[in-house]
Formats: structure tokens, C-alpha cells, sequence
């Protein structure tokens, strides 16, 4: 196994964690990230994204991701393939991270900005039209289907807030709940049932997303009678909840049940001092590229006051 001592570590290369590497290298920090599974992120799954403020024309996800690179590179990040597969964080100032199973990276402070991953069903049909009707954000592509009929899957409060958005824009919303119930809170759930274009459909399977190159429509089965149904659609939304990456930090940081990194109020601070965590591995409730990028930058500025103490 190789070794390394640095400054400040970044985990993660979305909006969070390029953000951060702006503002540390700027700081002099000399970050060096590890950009993960999916270098740049969920964004570069996306297509256009028209809600970054500062693009008045849009800018492509892939795009948008290549520029923060830049940036974060012209104030000197160290930007690395390879991904953090174990952590020990029991020693300050000599925070240990594993890169691949094969190089040793002791750094006095890390920023954890290692992201989530939305869930999947796990169709075939879904996998493939990935991208081509076929979404897990519909904050992020539901323009698109301005006046078409689209579907949703979920029965929880993001799915519920998603339905409700989309039908704001969209012809009709279905929504496929899989239970007799919502998991949803009642408010979400009674907004969603009082709007007219909202038909929602309990006991209700998703087998297979229809279309060669676009959704054309979903065959669905109901669980009670069995009964199985094709419905026209333009788009297909997954919304059953997202997973955040942090499985390797279990043992050392505070977390909630779902996974997601519990961070001082108002800060970017763990339970382990010198470890901050940015972008949604802490955010379950906005998962937005410019809050992601907020929290990066939060995390950059504690880290370099925290650094500040020790020189
Ligand atoms: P949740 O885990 O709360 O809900 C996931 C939903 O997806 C459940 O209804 C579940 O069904 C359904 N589901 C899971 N797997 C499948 C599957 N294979 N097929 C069909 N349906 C499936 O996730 P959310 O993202 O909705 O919310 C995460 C957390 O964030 C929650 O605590 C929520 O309250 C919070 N949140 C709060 C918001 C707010 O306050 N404004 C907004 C958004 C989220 P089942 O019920 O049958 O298990």
C-alpha cells in the first residue's frame, strides 16, 4: 500500500465538492479530491439545467460539471480518479482514507461531499430509457414535459412534492403507489389528492416502462385483483428515495437512520473535528446543485478555520 500526507482531502466530485476545492484552493489549502464513483456527479446524468442562477440560457448538467472542474483546477486542486473505500477517523489531524484498497491518504482535515444516489426500481425497461423519458428529478426535467402526461412512482413526501410540481406543468400526473396508503405526511398527501390533474393509483406495481427510443407508457399491475394495465405517457418519474453514499463512514459519523451525515446546526462540522460534510451525503430535503454547492463552500471555509488553529 502507497502512503501520502496532505492538507485537506475532498471526497466527492459534484457541485458540493468542486465547490469546496474552489474555495479551499483559493484559500491555499492545496486540496486533492477523489472524485468517486461517478466523476462530476448526478449531474452528469442530466440533461439541461435552466434553475443554476447565472446561466440565463441553461447549461447542459455534463457541461456545467466540466466548467466547475476548471475552475476548482485553476486555484490548483490535485483532482484524482479513484474512490475512498475505507476510512479511520480516530486520530486528529491524521484523518486515514483507503483510495481504491491500495493507497494510504493521512489528511489533517476532510470534506466529505460524496453525494447520494437516487433509487431505482431495478427494470430493465427503466435502466434503458434512463435519460430518454426516464427520470428520477423532477425538479430538474419536468419542464420538459410542459403539457404531456407523465407518471410518477412513490407514495412518499418526495414523491407527493414532485407529483404536486409536475402538475403544475404537465397535462396529468399518475401517480403509482404501491401500498393501499401514502407513507407521505397527511399535508403532502392532501395536496396531492385535491389536485384534479393528480390521479393517483394504490396497489399498483410498475412492470415495465414502454418505448424504444422514448417512454411511450408503462404497464402496471394491481396487486389486489391482479389486473394488468398499459397507460400512454410521455415521461416516467422514480421517486422512491435516494440513497446517500456514506456507508464507509459508519462506526465514526453521526448519522441519521436513512444514512444521511448529521452536521452541526448552521455548519458543515461532524462529530469528528476536522471532518465536515457538504452536498447532499448531509441533505435530505433540498438535494439542489446550488445547495450542494452552498454547503461545499461552507465546508471550505470551515475547514481552512479549522487548519487556521493548528498553524
Ligand atoms: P421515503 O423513503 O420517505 O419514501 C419512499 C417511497 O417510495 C415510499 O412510499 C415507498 O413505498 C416507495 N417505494 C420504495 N421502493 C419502491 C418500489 N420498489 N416500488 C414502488 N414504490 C417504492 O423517501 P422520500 O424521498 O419521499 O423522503 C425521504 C425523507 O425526506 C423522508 O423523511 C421525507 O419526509 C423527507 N422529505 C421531506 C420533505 C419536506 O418536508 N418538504 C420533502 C421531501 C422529503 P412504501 O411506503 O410502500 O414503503
Amino acid at each position: 500500500m502507497t502512503q501520502e500526507n496532505v492538507e485537506l482531502l475532498i471526497l466527492g466530485s459534484g457541485p458540493a465538492g468542486y465547490t469546496a476545492a474552489i474555495y479551499a484552493g483559493r484559500a491555499g489549502l492545496k486540496p486533492v479530491m477523489y472524485q468517486g464513483m461517478q466523476p462530476g456527479g448526478q449531474l452528469t446524468i442530466t440533461n439541461d439545467v435552466e434553475n443554476f442562477p447565472g446561466y440565463p440560457d441553461g447549461v447542459q448538467g455534463p457541461q456545467m460539471m466540466e466548467d466547475l472542474q476548471k475552475q476548482a483546477e485553476r486555484f490548483g486542486l490535485d483532482n484524482r480518479y479513484g474512490m475512498a473505500t475505507s476510512v479511520d477517523f480516530s486520530t486528529p489531524l491524521a484523518h486515514k482514507v483507503i483510495v481504491d484498497e491500495t493507497h494510504e491518504i493521512t489528511a489533517k482535515a476532510v470534506i466529505i461531499a460524496t453525494g447520494a444516489s437516487a433509487k431505482w426500481l431495478g427494470l430493465e425497461s427503466e435502466q434503458r430509457l434512463n435519460g430518454m423519458g426516464v427520470s428520477a428529478c423532477a425538479v430538474c426535467d419536468g419542464f420538459f414535459y410542459r403539457g404531456k402526461d407523465v407518471a410518477i412512482v412513490g407514495a412518499g413526501d418526495t414523491a407527493c412534492e414532485e407529483a404536486h410540481y409536475l402538475s403544475k406543468l404537465c397535462k396529468k400526473v399518475t401517480m403509482l403507489v404501491r401500498r393501499d396508503e401514502f407513507r407521505a405526511s397527511t399535508i403532502m398527501q392532501e395536496r396531492v389528492k385535491n389536485t384534479p390533474n393528480i390521479e393517483i393509483l394504490f396497489n399498483t406495481e410498475t412492470e415495465e416502462v414502454l418505448g424504444d427510443n422514448g417512454v411511450t407508457g408503462v404497464r402496471v399491475r394491481n396487486k389486489v385483483t391482479g389486473e394488468t394495465k398499459e397507460i400512454a405517457l410521455d415521461g416516467f418519474f422514480v421517486a422512491i428515495g435516494h440513497q446517500p453514499n456514506t456507508d464507509i463512514f459508519k462506526g465514526y459519523l453521526d448519522m441519521d437512520d436513512a444514512g444521511y451525515l448529521i452536521v452541526e446546526k448552521g455548519s458543515s462540522r461532524t462529530n469528528i473535528p476536522g471532518v465536515f460534510a457538504s452536498g447532499d451525503a448531509q441533505d435530505k430535503i433540498y438535494r439542489q446543485a446550488i445547495t450542494a454547492a452552498g454547503s461545499g463552500c461552507m465546508a471550505a471555509l470551515d475547514a481552512e478555520r479549522y487548519l487556521g488553529e493548528f498553524h
